[in-house]
């Protein structure tokens, strides 16, 4: 009961003497009754048990004792190594944690870069290409006040010429500022202005089988050519006749649409002078596949250029 408790005092021991027999000591030990008796109950009471000397009971439970010490000394030795593993493993679980959220910051920083970087190429494309006509079209704005500016000063003359003013000095002097008119209106008429026209088409963002797919995004410039000031200029003769209608690419077409158109008329007069033979016509579907294979390769490579 006092081990149960934890309290372990010094008075552990029984009485020393017998209950029944005042005068005799307890000297021996009944196994049966488990009780230590007196030599005079040995041989009354306890007279048919089985019994030992208090001596040797207690060198045997001596023996138990530190059984049961060693026991002990191992399982606290157990138990405190349960509860250094314990605490190991409640610091690596925690600090795996820690890990594992540092980790998942980490590369959600560095995607976030990685998604800035790319917009900022593009921007930086943008802002590289935003001023590229701003100088033609400033140069244009001048050009075309100057223009207004003498033509205005010429209507203005004129309307406010009367009868009187009349004399040759006059004439002379408009036909120069004719002149002066004609080479200003030659600088602007027909000059080719550009103009951005930026187009942006996000990528698709798709969350598929786990994983999350950024399409590429396609930034483009449109660039445009305005003329806002068309006027036919004048040609001359045969060069007037093509000009416009003839370019150097279409020409080229023509020219290699002759030679299929050959090519096929040599396989239609080989098979209309020796007959149908399987080599003839199987050159024939040859030479077609070739040529169509051709068409729309070159139609893919130009798309694709238009592309990019
Ligand atoms: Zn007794
Ligand atoms: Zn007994």
């Amino acid at each position: 009961m006092k081990i149960e408790t934890g309290n372990v005092g010094p008075n552990l021991t029984s009485d020393k003497f017998c209950a029944d027999h005042k005068d005799q000591s307890l000297q021996m030990y009944c196994l049966t009754c488990d009780a230590a008796v007196c030599v005079t109950c040995v041989c009354e009471n306890h007279r048919k048990h089985n019994t030992m000397t208090l001596h040797k009971k207690f060198q045997l439970a001596q023996k138990h004792l530190q059984f049961d010490l060693d026991k002990l000394q191992l399982d606290v030795k157990q138990v405190k190594s349960a509860l250094t593993k314990l605490h190991d493993i409640e610091k690596s679980g925690d600090k795996s944690a820690d890990d594992a959220i540092l980790q998942i910051q980490e590369q959600a920083q560095a995607n976030i870069h990685r998604i800035h970087k790319q917009a900022d190429e593009k921007i930086d494309k943008i802002k590289e290409d935003r001023g590229k006509h701003l100088k033609d079209i400033h140069d244009y704005e001048k050009d075309l006040a100057v223009y207004l500016e003498q033509l205005q000063r010429g209507a203005g003359f004129l309307g406010d010429l009367q009868d009187e003013d009349m004399c040759i000095e006059l004439l002379s002097s408009f036909q120069k500022y004719q002149g002066v008119l004609e080479s200003t209106e030659k600088s602007v008429v027909n000059r080719k202005i550009k103009q951005n026209d930026f187009t942006f088409i996000p990528g698709k963002v798709v969350e598929k089988l786990g994983n999350v797919w950024m399409g590429k995004s396609v930034l483009k410039n449109h660039e445009q050519t305005n003329n806002l000031m068309p006027q036919d200029e004048p040609k001359k003769g045969m060069f007037k006749f093509l000009h416009g209608k003839v370019t150097c690419n279409g020409f080229l077409y023509f020219a290699v649409f002759l030679c299929l158109l050959v090519g096929v008329g040599q396989f239609v007069w080989a098979i209309g002078n020796d007959g149908a033979t399987l080599e003839t016509v199987a050159c024939a579907v040859g030479y077609c596949y070739l040529c169509l294979a051709g068409v729309f390769a070159y139609r893919k490579a130009k798309l694709s250029a238009e592309e990019s």
